[in-house]
């Protein structure tokens, strides 16, 4: 028994339709079992044929992963410095850095492995300065696992930029895609990435790469949208996601266990706090530039947003000190989760409810679990709270979250929420409006090809946009599926 609420154990598909696989210990990864208890029904299934294609990938990771044979000759292969091409194993790899925000990295641990799925790469994720990945994730695949181990021979990999003659523009531009003395392909698709980088989300892995048995990739950023721009992925993708908004919803759901340690932060403020209520509603803020800088407009904003959207209640104008308060109310309660760098927002909004009651009779409750000041790197404890925070707001019923923020996006998409999104102003002034509830839950992808893919000329300045694929909410240089 792992203890889920309500003793309704036995009537959860705990596997979600097929999606996750069984014979993983119960114990050691108590979030792919419990999830389901704490969330809501699944709002898209996944396809059969993805999950054929799951199946397939786990029997790929387990024969070719770390410690297997095939794993020994191709890093031998890599360090013995000669070029790597055409294994006869058919293991090939993407390696994946991993650099920046939490929210960041789950970006782009997601979308990486929808791109290995695609090109039946096996996915090996780098475990960051302070090897923080096994502190915050379980294993996703049975028998094997994702961590890139510590002796992977290309010692200097963090360092490779768009400079390294290994990065897919020189391969592409300049060697006339010949890989031909190459040990591995460099992608960089950082949010900063030339368009000729950006080439790799036009490439047709068939072409040439498919020789390449290594493949390192650097990305801060969400990939998927812009496989959709490539014909040669088009017929697969439709199979995988025949509901396009669902992309990072369903692989989160496949990838993405919180450890014991962070699962139990998750349950434990739930259970305290959130449980009970009758709606739960989910802030996440985050202020760009000074954190610790207590931003008067950005509250208003927040407010504002609330107040319009009938998110939160109005207070009573008449304050604590005139009429008699109500014995009892039965109208209702809301249980507020607030996340931030910063205690302030909480503060204000916490004493606004505390002051005054709800002109509805609305019972509000406002809670933080944590306010750490300020962001820290590949920092395991403050990562792991970071985490725990994520999944708690995915676990409300509605959300507002900050323009521009990598970690509101993931905290909305892991839910299957579409959020109220705040936009970013420059000047310290209040937005108008203030928020605008986006078309998908889908998260926003900053660094899309910006020409057309099937001309590939990368030196037209196109945003490519189809029926499926809009422009962000807030960022107009992203899109986003819907
Ligand atoms: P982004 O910068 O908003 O796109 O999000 P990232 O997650 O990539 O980077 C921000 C980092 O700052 C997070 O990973 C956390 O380390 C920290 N951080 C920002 N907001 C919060 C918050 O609300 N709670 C916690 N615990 N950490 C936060």
């Amino acid at each position: 028994n792992l203890g889920a609420p309500d003793g309704e154990e036995s009537n959860k598909d705990v596997l979600l339709g097929g999606l996750l696989v069984p014979g993983f210990d119960k114990q050691s990864c108590a979030s792919r079992y419990q999830s389901v208890y704490y969330r809501k029904n699944m709002t898209r299934l996944p396809s059969p044929y993805l999950i054929k294609r799951l199946r397939e990938h786990e029997a790929l990771q387990r024969r070719c992963g770390p410690g297997t044979k095939p794993y020994i000759r191709a890093t031998e292969r890599l360090r013995s410095e000669q070029q790597v091409l055409d294994s006869n194993d058919g293991c090939n790899y993407l390696v994946l850095i991993s650099y920046r925000g939490l929210g960041n990295r789950i970006l782009a641990t997601n979308s990486a492995f929808l791109y290995a799925l695609l090109t039946n790469r096996v996915l090996l994720v780098d475990p960051g300065h302070g090897n923080t990945l096994p502190d915050l994730f379980c294993e996703p695949f049975p028998g094997s696992t994702w961590v890139l181990p510590p002796d992977f021979p290309v010692t200097n990999f963090r360092d490779l930029d768009e400079a390294a003659p290994e990065s897919y523009a020189n391969v592409v531009v300049n060697r006339s895609r010949s890989v031909t003395g190459l040990r591995f392909v460099y992608a960089h698709l950082d949010h900063d990435a030339s368009q000729a980088n950006r080439l790799v989300y036009c490439d047709d892995h068939r072409e040439f790469l498919h020789r390449v048995q290594w493949m390192i990739l650097r990305t801060d950023q969400y990939m998927s949208p812009g496989f959709f721009f490539n014909p040669a992925y088009e017929s697969e993708l439709q199979r995988m996601f025949p509901r396009t908004d669902s992309v990072f919803y369903i692989i989160s759901r496949y990838l993405m266990h919180p450890t014991n340690e962070v699962w139990g932060m998750v349950t434990r403020f739930y259970n305290s706090y959130l449980r009970d209520a009758d709606e739960r509603l989910g802030i996440q803020i985050r202020v760009f530039g000074d954190e610790n800088k207590s931003a008067q407009h950005v509250l208003d904003q927040i407010l504002a947003c609330t107040s319009r959207e009938h998110l939160l209640p109005a207070v009573a104008s008449t304050g604590g000190g005139g009429g008699a308060p109500p014995l009892m109310t039965s109208s209702g309660s809301k249980a507020v989760l607030i996340t931030c760098l910063s205690s302030w927002y909480h503060d204000n909004i916490r004493e606004m409810y505390w002051k005054s009651g709800a002109e509805n009779g609305e019972v509000v409750s406002v809670h933080q679990p944590s306010h750490e000041g300020r962001q820290h790197w590949f920092h395991g404890e403050h990562d792991m709270k970071a985490l725990a925070e994520i999944f708690l707001l995915s676990l409300t019923d509605k959300i507002v979250t900050s323009g521009q923020s990598t970690f509101g996006y993931v905290s909305h998409a892991l839910g299957g929420l579409t959020p109220y999104i705040t936009y970013r102003t420059m000047d310290e002034t209040v937005a108008d409006p203030p928020c605008a509830r986006t078309v998908s839950m889908e998260p926003c992808a900053f660094t899309v090809p910006h020409f057309d893919c099937v001309k590939k000329d990368y030196t037209v300045d196109i945003p490519p946009r189809t029926a499926t694929i809009r422009t962000c909410e807030d960022v107009f240089w992203g899109v986003k599926l819907t």
